[in-house]
């Protein structure tokens, strides 16, 4: 049986579920410790919410050594139904090629594939010159506050250097390596509050309609381009998604009009930019209001470079496949590792059962994805040391 196969189904056997890691990171870091790996465990979160993540280092050679580093996490999305399995989501089965349990494709198979393409590196490579890490968090499915954005603040308070990183996240989809991400659009969504004067329908003149006073605004906004996108990333959107006004009854004119929205924004907008522009508009439409704002996610990139193009050698010499490049879909934890990593990608397994009913893995994307991880190694290493 593959090493990697192994190890996969060894991690899918712990029902890890968010918040719960189910000694998945003790079972990583006793394999990397042997290896010269110095781990780390960081415990963060409330009493009744304890994450644990795993930072795990091997010093490569000298104090100029570039550092790449694996990132993901351990923990999996609850199972829905088990009934609804055809079998249990925590007993890893093989049917017809694959392997089905929770956490199959989102992504213990890249955390199996990450040990074993390090040790496979290390057996040729005894002592590169590139520093090598793993990152790990069992908090990325739920609220993602105690996890890898608590991993980043440490790393960041005490110096240290991240160059490169490749994060887990399945972002194939037919066959392994067809496509990697190369940034996520940013998340800030916002509340407008605007006020108005409540009174009675048949008399308006006492009273001021919020709805009718926001109106022109909101069409001004709809019709807005925020940008144009660029040659990664389509153009910024806004969109509204709840609209809240009215008493109930059908002979009031509302006091106040609550408006949620959401922008998911590329690398041509900051979130200055975006806050300042609309606010403008409801100003130029002497509107009275109070605006809340929330940022999940800011959008990160990393242009065509030295990792993206070690990424996409590696995947050609295992699979003759030109990868893809793309930014699509949610925000993932490479958002904060962008923050203190110039370079950031994703690549994992094909996502198309993630967090689904009777999820699952083709074996056969397994292999190629270890030996994709481990020629990535091969190429950075070569020209960390040039
Ligand atoms: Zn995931």
């Amino acid at each position: 049986m593959s090493q990697t196969l192994y190890l996969t189904e060894q991690l899918l056997a712990r029902p890890s579920l968010t918040p719960q890691d189910a000694g998945c990171q003790e079972l990583i870091a006793a394999r990397l410790q042997p290896l010269g790996f110095i781990c780390e465990t960081i415990v963060s979160g409330p009493d009744d919410f304890r994450v644990t993540n795993l930072w795990a280092k091997r010093p490569g050679g000298g104090s100029d050594a570039k550092t790449l580093v694996f990132a993901g996490h351990t923990d999996v999305v609850p199972t829905g139904p088990l009934n609804e399995w055809h079998s249990a989501p925590f007993v890893p089965t093989h049917r017809d090629g694959k392997l089905f349990a929770r956490g199959a494709s989102d992504m213990k198979t890249s955390l199996a594939a990450f040990v074993v393409a390090i040790e496979e590196f290390l057996a040729i490579t005894p002592a590169p010159q590139l520093n090598i890490a793993l990152l790990l968090t069992s908090d990325e499915e739920g609220p993602a506050h105690d996890g890898t954005v608590v991993v980043c603040k440490a790393l960041s308070a005490r110096g240290e250097k991240l160059d490169y990183c490749i994060v887990g996240e399945p972002t194939s989809v037919e066959r392994t390596g067809d496509m990697i991400k190369n940034g996520r659009r940013g998340s800030m969504s916002g509340k407008l509050t605007v006020k108005g004067l409540q009174g009675h329908i048949a008399y308006p003149h006492l009273a001021q309609n919020p709805i009718h006073l926001v109106a022109p605004a909101l069409a001004e906004l709809v019709n807005m381009q925020w940008d144009a996108g660029n040659d990664f990333f389509p153009p910024t959107t806004w969109q509204v998604s709840n609209f809240h006004a009215g008493t109930g009854a059908g002979n009031v004119i509302p006091g106040h009009a609550v408006i949620d929205f959401n922008f998911r924004f590329c690398t041509e907008s900051t979130v200055a930019s975006l806050q300042q522009r609309l606010s403008a508009v409801l100003d130029a439409h002497q509107l009275e209001y109070t605006l809340d704002w929330s940022v999940s996610g800011l959008p990160f990139l990393t242009t065509p470079g030295t990792l993206v193009d070690a990424v996409c050698q590696a995947i050609r010499t295992e699979t003759g496949i030109e990868t893809q490049l793309s930014t699509t879909g949610g925000t993932s934890d490479g958002r904060f590792i962008a923050q203190i990593c110039p370079q950031v990608i994703e690549l994992g397994p094909p996502n198309a059962t993630i967090h689904q009913i009777n999820e699952y893995v083709t074996v056969a994307d397994i292999e190629p994805l270890k030996n994709i991880y481990k020629n990535v190694l091969i190429h950075l290493n070569s020209q960390a040391s040039a």
